[in-house]
């Protein structure tokens, strides 16, 4: 297969996390859509999904569809599909099935796509905007704390006080 300029097209792999389900898609995205509409924070339970779009005859199944899941939202053209056994978001066909939807998230090398849009910003919450002012990391950073407070109080100045007054 070759694209329109006629040079090769590369195909990258992509999958769910536990490796059940791969697929492989060339690597020539048109869009990325970036939705924040309230079916995909929810079906996504996040800030927005990440979906780009490429025409079925470029994909390919390797492996694991026999344990993808999908759901319709009734009465709209949204749909997911995910992996039965980790949950993770895995590509999907497009109503008139020219098309398949693919996650992102789900691809593991770097994508070459075109145009990034973002759509329904005016459904975005409140808790995913203005995310240049929020503090930054490079990984998990020391002292932060994913625990309950109960379990590991915050470094404060008062903690130690407090710790010793309730034992
Ligand atoms: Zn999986
Ligand atoms: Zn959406």
């Amino acid at each position: 297969m070759t694209s329109p300029d006629n040079r090769p097209v590369q195909k990258i792999k992509g999958g769910c996390l536990c490796g059940a389900v791969s697929f492989a898609v060339i690597n020539t995205f048109e869009k990325l859509f970036l939705c924040s509409c309230d079916q995909c924070r929810q079906i996504t339970g996040s800030a927005f999904a990440s979906n780009l779009f490429v025409s079925i005859k470029g994909f390919d199944w390797l492996a694991g569809t026999g344990d993808i899941v999908s759901y319709q939202v009734p009465g709209r053209d949204i749909s997911k599909s995910f992996c039965r056994v980790c949950g993770s978001g895995v590509p999907w066909p497009n109503g008139d099935g020219t098309k398949m939807i693919v996650p992102a998230g789900s691809l593991s090398a770097p994508v070459n796509v075109v145009e990034r849009v973002r759509i329904f910003a005016s459904e975005q919450p409140a808790w995913a905007s203005g995310l240049e002012q929020v503090s930054t990391h490079a990984a998990f950073p020391e002292g932060l704390g994913s625990e309950p407070m109960s379990a590991k109080p915050l470094l404060t100045k008062n903690s130690n006080k407090t710790r010793s007054e309730k034992s």
